[in-house]
């Protein structure tokens, strides 16, 4: 693939990594090992009433499944951005062939092309 297409599309990748980045900052912390912990939702006081605990586990829930779709596009822009490193990015992890570029531009961490066979392969491994 053309260099400066290589680098249009890593600076794209890069901003998206930074904003993720921050959003999941907002609610989450480092864990023990490195991971990403949502954090506890203040419970408040002691003697909070039932219903207002009930919205915090509900708060503690949504953050859980924002942070599950959000660390995962995270992970797949860390992917991408170490295959721009290594010299493989932009090629199907299928067939091997070269990924259309204007199907980058629209979704530069895509790992398939957009050959049926190869998507539904790369669907099946996940
Ligand atoms: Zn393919």
């Amino acid at each position: 693939m053309d260099k400066k297409n290589i680098e249009k599309l890593k600076n794209i990748l890069e901003a998206e990594k930074t904003r993720l980045e921050t959003e999941l900052g907002n609610f989450t912390k480092k864990g023990l090992e490195n991971e990403r912990v949502v954090k506890n939702p203040d419970l408040g006081e002691k003697g909070a009433d039932f219903s207002e605990e009930a919205d915090q586990y509900e708060e503690f829930d949504r953050l859980l499944a924002m942070e599950h779709v959000l660390g995962d596009d995270l992970d797949s822009i860390n992917l991408a951005l170490l295959k721009i490193k290594n010299g493989h990015y932009g090629l199907c992890e299928s067939c091997g062939e070269e990924i259309n570029i204007k199907r980058l531009e629209i979704n530069p961490q895509a790992h398939a092309c957009i050959k049926t066979s190869c998507q539904l392969k790369f669907m099946q491994q996940q």
